[in-house]
């Protein structure tokens, strides 16, 4: 049989409890069993004294009576001695217990006596005078010399109108209830007493072995004499033994009767009931070892199978049900394991299935991929390819076409200022036109210049250290003259620290004529501030008007190249669309940042960074 821990659990609760059980039976049984005992054998012992009583009455109680009887019969008296003779042999052939009957006169003449033997005269005895005095006499119990057999005689006044007229006397064996008696086995060595009401032996089970015929001190002797019906336990009796004595009184004789039986005896029986139950305890825990171990293998194998299955199935085997036939719930439980294992089993295959098609899947993406990557790559280096061959145009171009718009601006300006002679209103008006035209066309040329020499890379910076004064000197009397002619006012503020910059100071100040120049054009009335402040890391500059303003949505647009947004498309805020592209340009290169706030119709705030250590150029 192969043990796993839960049968173990299940045999080692069931034994005890077993154990416990019967333990707890089997103590109290040890406990009680010497008074069970003890009563079993008392109840039967009383039962039996009862019975030989019963017996005894019935053999002994009506020999009295029926002497009593004859002694108050008036016929004794007037009989004739052969009649009297004949009328006490009728009554001893009917009482066998009677041994002698003598009929005597008041001088103790025998009238008539039993037996053959001589009449003779009884004068002298003290048990005539007695009854002859008119009181009867019952002797004690004595034992007949030579056959030693226990007797009682028996002495009655014969009555005639009150007057003692002669004298009865019976002499009564109790020879045969002696002999039944001793026939009696009460079981072990146990004995039988029957006492007369003086206490004497009347029969004994072992009559020869009584030491003496007056018993009448021994406790349950008493105790029966004075009509009590019971049990005593633990006086010594007459053969000087420990003994239990059961005892009932003969009433109609005044008699006893008590069985008497060693202690030992009991005690011997009680030792034979103890071990009986010793042995039924042992018995019953041995069968409750082998009954728990088979209903713990009953209950754990089954379990134990379903434990191994559900191991096997953790460690990816599918392939084998549990094989448990029972159909209890256990039964049940390994059925639905087994359906289990099945639905387990297929989601496993359809799973693998799908795994697979995904890994196929996935493969031929990554070959896809890989191929797209390919060509981006090719595109990507073309584009630069491509993109540095525009730069360079552009470059060689934008150069190509200042010189000879230089040429341009400056004769048309000397024109217009009349140093080349008189010109009339008309000519004046398109020398004019393409004056702006031409200054127009050199601002466009030099953002592409600047612009595509940024893309081309072609931009160095040229950092140095200025004061911020410096720096101001250069942007702000032109920034002021064309915000006078358009009759606004521009002012600026510096924060008291700051005192020089680390920066590239040309495009620094590009870009602050780029946004300063912006302000003033898409500002009509109001002012224009300029404020350079600084936080821990940067400095920072900001120019706020009281112009357009921008719409939120394009506030970032604004920064690329090309790109002009609400009112400033519209006539009379003509520009290049290019400045704040190229500002933001040649702030992010200074490692700085460039961006806009902005409310329609109520003006803009233009904030850049410069930050306070250099940075390498990107
Ligand atoms: P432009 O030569 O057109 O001024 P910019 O790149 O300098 O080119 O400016 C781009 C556009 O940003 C302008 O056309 C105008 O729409 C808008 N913008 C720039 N500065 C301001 C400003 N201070 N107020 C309103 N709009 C502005």
């Amino acid at each position: 049989m192969r043990f796993n821990r839960l049968s173990h659990q299940i045999l080692l609760v069931f034994v005890l409890v077993i154990i416990v059980c019967l333990g707890i039976s089997g103590w109290y049984m040890l406990q009680i069993s010497g008074n069970i005992v003890t009563r079993k054998i008392s109840e039967g012992d009383q039962n039996f004294a009862g019975r030989i009583a019963q017996e005894v009455a019935a053999e002994m109680a009506s020999v009295k009576p029926t002497l009593t009887l004859l002694a108050q019969t008036r016929g004794l008296r007037f009989m004739e001695a052969t009649e009297v003779k004949g009328e006490i042999d009728r009554v001893q052939k009917s009482f066998p217990e009677i041994t002698n009957i003598y009929v005597a006169d008041v001088e103790g003449k025998q009238i008539a006596r039993t037996g053959t033997e001589e009449l003779e005269s009884v004068s002298k005895i003290w048990s005539f005078q007695v009854a002859k005095g008119g009181d009867e006499l019952v002797s004690d119990i004595y034992l007949k010399p030579v056959t030693s057999e226990p007797m009682q005689t028996i002495t009655l006044p014969i009555m005639d109108s009150g007057a003692v007229v002669g004298v009865l006397s019976a002499d009564i064996s109790f020879q045969r209830v002696m002999c039944s008696v001793m026939d009696i086995d009460v079981g072990g060595n146990g004995n039988v007493v029957v006492v007369a009401d003086n206490g004497r032996v009347v029969a004994h089970t072992h009559m020869e072995q009584v030491p003496e015929l007056d018993l009448s001190r021994l406790s349950a002797v008493e105790a029966v004499l004075a009509g009590e019906e019971g049990t005593m336990k633990g006086y010594t009796d007459e053969l000087g033994r420990q003994v239990l004595g059961s005892y009932t009184p003969i009433r109609e004789l005044g008699w006893g009767v008590v069985i008497q039986r060693p202690l030992a005896d009991i005690d011997a029986e009680v030792g034979q009931l103890r071990t009986t139950i010793l042995w039924v305890t042992i018995a019953g825990v041995f069968l409750a070892v082998l009954a728990g171990a088979l209903v713990a293998r009953q209950i754990a194998k089954p379990i134990g199978q379903l434990a191994s299955a559900s191991e096997r199935v953790a460690q990816g085997d599918l392939s084998t049900p549990v094989d448990v036939k029972s159909s209890n719930e256990v039964g049940v439980l390994a059925h639905s394991f087994n359906q289990m294992i099945v639905s387990l089993k297929k989601s496993r295959d359809e799973l693998q299935q799908w795994g697979e098609e995904l890994e196929r899947r996935v493969h031929e993406r990554t070959a896809e991929l890989e191929q797209r990557s390919q060509e981006l790559a090719d595109t990507n280096v073309s584009l630069e390819e491509m993109s540095r061959h525009k730069s360079q145009f552009l470059a060689n171009m934008s150069h190509e076409l200042r010189t000879p718009l230089n040429s341009i601006i400056g004769y048309t300006k000397l024109m217009l200022d009349g140093l080349e002679g008189d010109i009339n209103e008309e000519q004046q008006k398109d020398l004019h036109t393409v004056y702006t035209n031409s200054k127009y066309l050199l601002e466009l040329i030099n953002g592409l210049l600047d612009l595509s020499k940024i893309e081309a890379g072609k931009v160095v910076l040229s950092y140095q250290t200025f004061s911020i004064s410096e720096l101001l000197a250069g942007v702000i009397p032109s920034m002021e003259q064309l915000a006078r002619e358009k009759g606004l006012t521009l002012t600026y503020s510096v924060a008291p620290d700051i005192d020089h910059l680390y920066a590239d100071k040309a495009k620094t100040k590009q870009v602050l004529i780029n946004i300063l120049g912006n302000a003033v054009k898409f500002t009509n009335e109001g002012s224009i501030k300029l404020d350079v402040a600084e936080s821990d890391g940067d400095f920072i500059f900001s120019v706020t008007d009281t112009g357009i303003g921008i719409k939120e949505k394009d506030l970032e647009a604004i920064f690329d190249s090309f790109r002009q947004v609400g009112p400033a498309q519209i006539a009379g805020y003509e520009g290049t669309g290019l400045g704040l592209a190229i500002s933001k340009q040649f702030v992010e290169m200074q490692g700085g940042r460039i961006w806009a706030d902005s409310e329609l119709g109520k003006g803009s705030t233009f904030t850049l960074t410069l930050p306070k250590k250099r940075v390498a150029s990107p």
